[in-house]
């Protein structure tokens, strides 16, 4: 049995380009990995058995338990890849909120890969886990790498990036998810309806900002709550007004900045530092304003496993 951590993810810089030809957007993401995250575990499963999954959690009646779970589609891909049987039980412990924009599904998947590939003992190389990940979905690769990094084309190219410490976070989790889709096509219709156009010849590919990069290498919450940036930001409130409400109860409480995270509806917050998170989020918890308010903390490090002895240990 093998138990890995896997964590979420907030972008602090989200580019959105113009819509490709192949219905993508090119990205300036720039990928910041937090200490709120799931738990996977792998259990050998009976010859023959076939991949088969558990969650919980307070999200968990919204996982699909199918084949279209990112956690056991990670599992059939390795198989297939080593040409074995992808015969494996797979229990999700879902802290990440789903639907929310912090990349839940895409993490589930990043920690299944290396689940399956201790408990299977296959050593498999990072550079073929990576890629095995971009075939999962443009946030995985991210989810195995963790950290903070630059996410370029569709979000799968990445470059790790220096970052001094650790910064606080609140995350306020909202009443029911967001399609990450719908929110980039929400994007494309403001863009029309302004004027800007929203095809790749009229959008300029973003680029990521120096003072963000800056702000990250100095260790500085101030500096980096002034360069934070969402380019769905728009397009979520478009669909989700009320989100405004949380924005606002989150500043009020103190926090250096607030933004949309991804997709949405999820807001995070920055603040200064463990204290002013926990007051935060306490404010939030009482503002009415979002579902549940998480203190956190990050960078933290990509899926890893808790312990490769045994069922003691990992728990
Ligand atoms: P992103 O930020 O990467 O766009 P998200 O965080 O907004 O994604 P997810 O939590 O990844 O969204 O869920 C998106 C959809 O993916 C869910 O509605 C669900 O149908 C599907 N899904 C597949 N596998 C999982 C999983 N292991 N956990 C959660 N959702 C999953």
């Amino acid at each position: 049995m093998i138990t890995v951590r896997v964590p979420a993810k907030v972008n602090v810089q989200l580019g959105v380009g113009g819509l490709r030809a192949d219905g993508f957007h090119d990205l300036a993401n720039v990928f910041f990995a937090v200490a709120l995250g799931d738990e996977v575990t792998a259990t050998a499963g009976a010859p023959g058995s076939g991949v088969t999954l558990a969650c919980t959690g307070p999200d968990a009646d919204q996982v699909p338990l199918d084949g279209s779970n990112l956690a056991a589609r990670a599992a059939r891909l390795l198989a297939a890849r080593h040409g074995i049987e992808a015969d494996v039980h797979l229990a999700i412990a879902k802290a990440i909120p789903v639907a929310g924009g912090m990349a839940g599904g895409s993490a589930d998947g990043a920690a299944a890969l290396v689940a399956c590939d201790a408990l299977w003992g296959l050593d498999t190389p990072l550079p073929v886990l990576l890629e095995l990940a971009a075939e999962l979905g443009s946030d995985v690769p991210f989810a195995l790498l963790g950290g903070v990094a630059l996410g370029r084309g569709r979000g799968e190219l990445l470059e790790p990036l220096p970052v001094a410490g650790s910064f606080h976070w609140v995350f306020a989790v909202a009443e029911g998810g967001l399609s990450t889709p719908a929110v980039f096509r929400e994007c494309d219709r403001l863009r029309e309806a302004d004027g800007t156009g929203s095809g790749a010849d009229r959008v300029p590919t973003p680029d990521p900002s120096a003072e963000l990069l800056a702000a990250l290498a100095a260790g500085d919450p101030v500096a980096l709550a002034e360069a934070l940036s969402n380019d769905l930001q728009q397009a979520a409130l478009s669909l989700r007004p009320e989100l405004a409400d949380c924005l606002r109860a989150g500043l009020e409480a103190g926090a250096l900045a607030g933004l949309v995270s991804g997709s949405g509806p999820t807001c995070a917050f920055l603040a200064k530092d463990a204290a002013g998170a926990e007051a935060v989020a306490e404010a939030l918890a009482a503002s009415g304003t979002c579902r549940a308010a998480h203190p956190t903390h990050g960078p933290v490090p990509g899926a890893r496993p808790l312990d490769t002895v045994g069922p003691a240990a990992a728990v």
